[in-house]
């Protein structure tokens, strides 16, 4: 079983925390216990060979263990999650430092086993603190070493003279700020990674959406709908579902652009899309195949009611209003073709196209139906919709 898995588990959820996020940080809580537990033996030590005033390593015990208790509280009740950092590295770092620098000016001869704490904990935040953070800390860490020698030398300057303070403080403190300083430099180049990482992944999404979505309409593009319609033609022919598709192509757009400009053709397009999906059921798909050509797919539904469909949606479209250009009227010529057993993608989209040529050679804002069986060829296609509006020309305001 991996950590995941098991973070899933009741024992886990009761101990760690009720999501697998929250019991990651209580674990990261719970991996500084090891830290305390070599400062308590270091003070348990020191008060065994008599170094430490009397109470004291008892003072300490329960300081950190309180510390430690309280941290594990806020982190597993869910109460840090206010913070960018739920699991309060950087104060709970500062105070476990704090600690064992009281502990430095207690335990005599064990200081030394002390400043490696000190460092195992500068280690240990690299991995989560911010590179200012990161500084904030070693900097710290370096102030309180001084002001642990300085209060020492005070404190009895003939068992630590000034001398010892000074080389200790030379030491201890450039090690410690040079571990700082490391460890900022590491919390930098983790943090660079980080941001590429997330501008890689938002660079992906961006290339995925081009790859699948037309930008103009936000209707998916010919490729997709592609993979799309041949992975339906395969149900076709396994379960014998209906399959219709519509080829549609604005009327005389080309005069829309040149009346009105281009930009007004682009929101002719776009307009046209947003109505085509409020206009047809959930499960027909639209997408966008060529300039001003729109592919539907409309699954599971016999050939009269999608017929009934695109008429419908024909017929709105007639006073569809465009956004920014009140004057502009646009129609569309719609081929349609119902799939047969067998037949390629590429088949069925050319009787459509058939179908379509048929409706503009009719006089166009009609839809035409392609023969559904077999044996009766293409032309024969009847225009469904034959009244004729020829005086339309689509762009005309
Ligand atoms: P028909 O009724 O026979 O379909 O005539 P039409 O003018 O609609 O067809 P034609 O193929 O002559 O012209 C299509 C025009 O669509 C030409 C092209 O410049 C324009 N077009 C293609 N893509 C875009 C686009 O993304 N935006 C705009 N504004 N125009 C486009
Ligand atoms: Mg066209
Ligand atoms: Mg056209």
């Amino acid at each position: 079983m991996n950590l995941n898995s098991w973070l899933q588990t009741t024992p886990a959820r009761i101990l760690l925390g009720p999501t697998p996020q929250r019991a990651r940080h209580v674990l990261l809580v719970l991996a500084t216990t090891q830290l305390y537990l070599v400062n308590l033996g270091i003070i348990w030590h020191s008060d065994h060979l008599g170094v430490l005033p009397a109470g004291i390593a008892w003072h300490l015990t329960w300081t950190g263990l309180l510390t430690l208790a309280v941290v594990f509280f806020l982190v597993r009740s869910g109460w840090s999650r206010r913070y960018a950092d739920p699991v309060l590295t950087l104060p709970h770092a500062l105070i476990a430092i704090a600690l064992s620098f009281s502990a430095y000016v207690q335990v005599g001869e064990h200081r030394a086993s002390v400043l490696i704490l000190v460092a195992e904990t500068i280690v240990m935040c690299m991995f989560r603190l911010r590179p200012t953070q990161m500084l904030v800390l070693g900097l710290t860490s370096v102030l309180m070493l001084l002001l642990s020698v300085i209060g020492l030398t005070w404190a009895d300057p003939i068992r630590y003279p000034s001398s010892t303070g000074l080389m200790h403080f030379v030491i201890g403190g450039s090690t410690l700020l040079i571990l700082s300083l490391v460890a900022k430099w590491v919390t930098d180049i983790r943090t660079r990674i980080g941001q590429q990482a997330k501008e890689l992944s938002q660079a992906l999404s961006t290339l995925q959406h081009m790859a699948t979505q037309d930008t103009l309409t936000g209707l998916m593009n010919r490729r997709v709908m592609t993979d799309l319609a041949e992975a339906e033609l395969k149900l076709v022919d396994r379960n014998g579902h209906p399959l219709t598709v519509a080829l549609i192509d604005l009327d005389h757009f080309k005069q829309i652009n040149d009346h009105h400009g281009h930009p007004a053709g682009d929101a002719v397009l776009s307009g046209f899309a947003a109505h085509a999906l409020s206009q047809l059921r959930q499960v027909d798909k639209v997408a966008r195949w060529g300039g001003e050509e729109f592919l539907v797919m409309m699954p599971q539904v016999q050939v009269s009611e999608a017929l009934a469909g695109i008429e419908r949606l024909r017929q709105s479209t007639e006073s569809l209003r465009f956004a920014g250009y009140p004057r502009v009227r646009a129609t569309f010529s719609a081929g349609m073709a119902q799939a047969r057993p067998g037949e390629t993608l590429e088949q069925l989209v050319d009787r459509a196209d058939q179908a379509l040529y048929e409706a503009k050679q009719a006089g166009r804002n009609r839809c035409c139906l392609a023969a559904t069986a077999d044996e009766r060829p293409a032309p024969n296609t009847s225009p469904v919709h034959a009244h004729d509006l020829s005086a339309e020309t689509g762009g005309a305001a």
